[in-house]
């Protein structure tokens, strides 16, 4: 999607004024763009009648900026709007609050209540309790039990129960006598839509009452995920969407059109298997997005969460005195991979998905740098200061790796903590190193 609008876009470079003509152009490109990402024809042809009317309407007000950066501010804001505008927030109130998540089988529904565990236990600060209403597949109930054990929440489970309603109220009645915060219930769902699904889902919403049901939906479905957006809320009407498998070379269009169909804000997106690819959706970022400048603001703040502020101040001290080491390398290495998928993660940064086709970037570019790392001495590793030719033959036949791959290595590595030191020294630019000020 993001190449065929950048595409759109050059009709505008260099200084010509916005015309008639040349937004007729661009917008036939960007509907054609919109389709092609699986968005409804009315849809895009809705969005571009919209963009259309404020291109023209906004020509002189604006006349000192570009026309092309202007038309792309106007896409964007338009793509906002129709994401929902603002984020939405989760609802959680009574004793305890309740979650009860639906969808299809394999949208990612279990995955899906890990995180959000996850999240309300760290960013609510949350005592929450799972439970697994899926009664037809005990495997799903162990998956669920793994998963809440990852992340710190209990679980409440009847494997012989086969009524999903009993199992939802039991897990209520239990979470008040164990004072949690929350429940959030997974359920069974079917590989198509179906009435016996859509009859249970119902009864346990009825019987629990949640303060917020969510319908989860993998987002690579296309507009298949439109339809069954759609029959699940006819059903059940629930408050908000969770779109799953963002990752990868998954199409904006499930994105702009559900929420537009089915009038019920996105409120998470979930973009990888590890339980830390969650992200609150944010429309004005999910446009940024699809606009091919990046998630920056998400990638930020995913990188924050996870760099130890410690870390980063021991770090700072380090690289101030000069003394930043191959083992402190190896640290910040693993903290990165950590971070989850490297891949989804470069993805967010402005022009990297272009760069990014070409150039298989996995773990295994790390893998090389951490064994030439491993073949050093612990002295060596505490002082690069000490690397000479025969210590770096001697690497090198260690790892496995050729004399070219460890002298560019150790060089990259010293003119990075070069550059570091200088930069710690300059008032203006410590302020970037440290972490979280
Ligand atoms: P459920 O049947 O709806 O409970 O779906 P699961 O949570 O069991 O997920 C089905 C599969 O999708 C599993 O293999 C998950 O690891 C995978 N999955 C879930 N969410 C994501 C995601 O955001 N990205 C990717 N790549 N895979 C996901
Ligand atoms: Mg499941």
């Amino acid at each position: 999607l993001s190449d065929r609008l950048e595409g759109a876009f050059k009709t505008f470079t260099g200084d010509n004024k916005i015309t008639e003509i040349n937004v007729a152009t661009s917008l036939k490109e960007i509907r054609r763009a919109l389709v092609a990402a699986d968005v409804n024809y009315k849809i895009a042809k809705e969005f571009t009648e919209k963009v259309k009317a404020k291109a023209l309407g906004t020509e002189n007000v604006l006349s000192a900026v570009k026309p092309g950066q202007l038309m792309v501010k106007i896409v964007q804001d338009e793509l906002t709007e129709l994401m929902g505008g603002q984020a939405a927030g989760i609802n959680i109130k009574g004793t305890p609050g309740v979650v009860l998540i639906a969808g299809l089988q394999g949208s990612g529904k279990t995955t899906f209540t890990g995180k959000l565990a996850l999240h309300l236990k760290e960013k609510r600060k949350l005592k929450v309790l799972v439970t697994a209403c899926d009664v037809y597949r005990p495997a799903a109930i162990d998956q669920l039990t793994v998963l809440a054990e990852q992340v710190g929440a209990g679980i409440y489970k009847e494997p012989e129960n086969k009524n999903p309603v009993e199992i939802a109220l039991n897990a209520i009645a239990h979470a008040q006598d164990e004072k949690y915060d929350v429940v959030i219930v997974d359920t069974a769902g079917r590989l198509s839509v179906d009435e016996k699904m859509m009859q249970e889902i119902s009864d346990v919403r009825e019987a629990i009452s949640p303060n917020e049901t969510l319908f989860v939906v993998d987002s690579m479905t296309g507009q298949d995920a439109v339809n069954t957006a759609k029959a699940f809320n006819d059903r059940i009407n629930y408050d908000g969407v969770v779109l799953t498998k963002l990752d990868g070379d998954t199409r904006g269009g499930a994105a702009l059109s559900v929420k537009y169909t089915v009038g019920k804000p996105i409120k998470f997106i979930s973009t990888g298997e590890k339980l830390n690819t969650m992200d609150v959706f944010h429309p004005e970022r999910m446009s940024q997005r699809i606009l091919g400048m990046g998630d920056i603001i998400s990638f930020v703040e995913r990188a924050q969460d996870q760099f130890d502020e410690e870390e980063a101040k021991r770090l700072e001290k380090k690289i101030k005195k000069n003394k930043f080491d191959f083992n402190d390398f190896l640290g910040q290495l693993n903290q990165l991979k950590k971070m989850g998928d490297i891949k989804s993660l470069l993805n967010m940064i402005p022009g990297m998905k272009k760069m990014m086709k070409d150039v298989e970037i996995d773990n295994s570019a790390f893998s090389k740098v951490e064994a030439i790392i491993q073949s050093m001495t612990p002295q060596e590793r505490a002082n690069p200061g000490l690397m000479s030719m025969s210590r770096k033959k001697r690497i090198a036949r260690g790892c496995g790796q050729g004399m070219d791959d460890v002298n560019r290595f150790i060089k990259q590595f010293e003119q990075m903590s070069k550059m570091m030191h200088k930069m710690s020294n300059n008032p203006a630019m410590a302020g970037m190193m440290g972490g979280k000020q």
